[in-house]
């Protein structure tokens, strides 16, 4: 059965001792809150604070993520951090592919396609992400822009791993801007990315795989946007920094 999944984005915010407390604070929420076998929540904590976070909060109501990981194995790659690592420290999940990587640090579909192979291989579940720009959708062409995005990196990912991915629909133009889509259009789009799915994988596997909305998702829009069919929970930047309102969010769920 696909999770329903709240994932946050802390980016390049909080230091360590920061995080921790806004850690602390969602477990103790968590801890009360009955969320459910079908639902997952998961934090995407910068790499410094990995150890932290998963020392602060119980491992079966919280998952912890890191938000990159390095498309190689080891070696003389400075400043980058491996998949090994990141699972060495007990995380469990790695967000690969978001726009701010593509945008500012050249990942590029081919490069996303080695991080997804690393996570596999290291038995982290990545989220995928993938999105178009404010252009391409003033253009019409957000549903090729997508649809490339998976097909080459998803390319080589065989159908027991595909499985297990989270794939997040982050439209460049709503993340971190205010503007959010309409519950109409991200779920036109998260129908679309499950019908592509099914193409390449066959509808059983298609129908397992949850399909996140990030942009923008706050404690006033996620209840509508979470209702729709196809939409499966939400990656949350700027509102997971909040503990009040990614526990509304998570209670949207
Ligand atoms: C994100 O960083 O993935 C994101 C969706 O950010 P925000 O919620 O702030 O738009």
């Amino acid at each position: 059965m696909r999770k329903k999944i709240v994932a946050g984005n802390w980016k390049m915010n909080t230091l360590p001792a920061e995080g921790e407390t806004l850690a602390r604070g969602i477990n103790e929420f968590m801890a009360e809150y009955n969320a459910g076998s079908d639902k997952k929540i998961i934090l995407g904590v910068p790499f410094t604070h990995i150890d932290r976070v998963i020392h602060s909060v119980d491992s079966e109501k919280i998952a912890v993520s890191a938000q990159n990981c390095s498309q190689y194995d080891s070696g003389a790659y400075t400043g980058e951090v491996s998949a090994s690592m990141i699972k060495s420290l007990g995380a469990e999940y790695v967000i690969v592919g978001h726009s701010e990587r593509r945008q500012y640090f050249g990942d590029t579909d081919e490069i996303i396609g080695h991080k997804l192979a690393q996570a596999y291989k290291n038995n982290l579940i990545p989220i995928f992400c993938c999105g178009e720009s404010l252009g391409e959708r003033m253009e019409g062409k957000y549903f090729d822009v997508v649809k490339s995005q998976i097909i080459n990196s998803l390319i080589r990912v065989e159908k027991s791993n595909i499985v297990k991915t989270v794939i997040a629909y982050e439209p460049v133009w709503a993340i971190g801007t205010g503007q959010t889509a309409t519950p109409a259009q991200a779920q036109g789009m998260h129908a679309f990315i499950r019908r592509t799915l099914a193409d390449l994988y066959g509808n059983a596997i298609a129908g397992e795989i949850s399909i996140l909305y990030g942009g923008s998702v706050n404690a006033a829009n996620s209840a509508e946007l979470f209702s729709a069919d196809d939409i499966d929970g939400g990656l949350v930047g700027g509102a997971s920094l909040k503990a009040e309102d990614f526990k509304t969010i998570i209670k949207s769920l």
